[in-house]
């Protein structure tokens, strides 16, 4: 069933009687010629494409839990493609450009709202730094704008912007950046999936890999032994300890991320800023909840339960950026799983293992990445082949010395 104003108003007028399931339930078959494992924006994204842009249909997608209960439903909902580094700008760029295509393409409202993404700068040396990102992004044909004191003062006025330590001395803006409703993008991508022939299989774990003669031949699951041809593995948080199974270790370190909202307000913050004196980034949703997040919890993890001391790190941030925001009731705080790599980047690859492709390594930013993600792990599991803007994002960079490391901060994940 498409949807449209026309299914909208014919279902109004008929007490919404006709509307379906979005997907189907399907008991899982004995083959296909490539399973996902991981139900997440990147594991739906990937066998949406595999359908629509590489014709493949004998494709299924299995998740240990409920799609959407993962990461994807868990972020900020924060989208933009303000990177400087040739590894990672023209992937992002693309996937910003997917983002705008996306609910046509998808036939599902994601609420896709490019309000604008400012990072502030506090010092000259931080204005230089975003000055040279800026002119990084636009020669990769993204958008971006340095603003001054008062350009940003058009845009929030309710700023802290004469602070004795952290004065605002301007912005990186890209006006084409934004927000995206979250956990409609894993919806949007499971049923245009599911209409083009996926198989998405909830409540199924996947608990080993078969390898046989040193080739994958299927994964073993809660629900029996699944035969697949090619397995690509898209568990975000769970990727160390699902790659171990087949002895891959992995240049990720588990950490919790966690993310907060306040009580409904009235409009207050048209876009989404950065303060660049802590690490906070703060947006308002359309419910009027001011959404907002700081640094990981930086211990290794895998328990989405966060600890106190980042609560009061992330409204310290808050309060140094817009001191009004400590009259403002925290109505609830959640927590997830990163797969933070050693320079910050992500891995969309192939493993040593024929037949077993490894997606991961997204850190705390890999929902921006999610269609461009996709695409580009589909690419690789078509044809064999990196897609071009993924080319760089291979397991083996560390051991080539071709580290993407965007914040320079060396082999050290909880700091990227
Ligand atoms: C609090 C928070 C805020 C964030 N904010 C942003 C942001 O503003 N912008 C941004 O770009 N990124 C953000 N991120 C990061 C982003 O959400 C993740 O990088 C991205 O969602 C990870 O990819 P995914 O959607 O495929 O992951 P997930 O949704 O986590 O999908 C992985 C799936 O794999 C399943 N799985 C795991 N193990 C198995 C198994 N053995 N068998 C079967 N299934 C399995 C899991 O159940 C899960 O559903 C944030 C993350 C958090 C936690």
């Amino acid at each position: 069933m498409s949807y449209s104003i026309f299914r909208v108003i014919k279902e109004a007028l008929n007490d919404h009687k006709g509307w379906g399931p979005a997907w189907r339930d399907p008991a899982p078959k004995s083959h296909y010629d490539i399973v996902i494992v991981g139900g997440g924006g990147h594991g739906l994204a990937t066998a949406f494409y595999l359908a629509s842009r590489y014709g493949l249909r004998n494709i299924a997608v299995l998740e240990r839990g409920w799609l959407g209960g993962g990461n994807v439903g868990r972020n900020t909902t924060i989208v933009r493609s303000n990177y400087m580094l040739p590894g990672n700008e023209p992937f992002y760029e693309l996937s910003m450009k997917l983002w705008e295509g996306l609910e046509q393409e998808l036939n599902y409202n994601a609420m896709v709202s490019q309000r604008g993404v400012l990072n502030l700068c506090h010092s000259d040396a931080q204005r230089d730094a975003f000055r040279k990102r800026g002119n990084a992004m636009l020669l990769q044909g993204a958008d971006a704008e340095l603003l001054d004191t008062d350009g940003v003062r058009q845009l929030y006025p309710y700023l802290n912007f004469n602070d004795a330590r952290f004065p605002i001395l301007g912005g990186l803006l890209q006006r084409r950046g934004g927000t995206v409703r979250h956990d409609a993008v894993a919806w949007g991508y499971a049923r245009a999936a599911d209409r083009l022939g996926v198989d998405l299989i909830q409540n199924c774990e996947v608990l080993d890999f078969r390898v046989e003669n040193g080739a994958t031949v299927g994964v073993e699951t809660s629900r029996g032994f699944i035969g697949a041809g090619k397995v690509g593995v898209a568990v975000a948080g769970s990727s160390s300890r699902l790659m171990s199974k087949v002895g891959i270790r992995l240049p990720i370190e588990s950490h919790v991320l966690q993310a907060f909202v306040s009580e409904g307000l009235k409009p207050v913050i048209p876009g989404v800023i950065t303060f660049g004196a802590g690490h906070f980034y703060l947006s308002q949703s359309d419910k009027g909840g001011l959404v907002f997040g700081g640094d990981i919890d930086g211990y290794n993890t895998y328990a989405s339960r966060g600890n106190l001391p980042v609560v009061e790190d992330v409204c310290e941030g808050a309060m140094g950026l817009m001191p009004m925001l400590g009259r403002a009731r925290l109505l609830r705080s959640w927590g997830g799983v990163m797969d933070m790599s050693m320079d910050g980047s992500p891995f969309i690859d192939r493993t040593k293992i024929p037949g077993l492709f490894f997606n991961g390594g997204w850190c705390y930013g890999g929902f921006k990445a999610t269609p461009a993600s996709g695409l580009c792990f589909a690419h690789l599991l078509a044809t064999g082949t990196s897609h071009e803007v993924a080319s760089q994002m291979r397991l083996d960079r560390f051991a080539r010395g071709a580290m993407i490391d965007e914040k320079g901060q060396g082999a050290q994940p909880n700091l990227h």
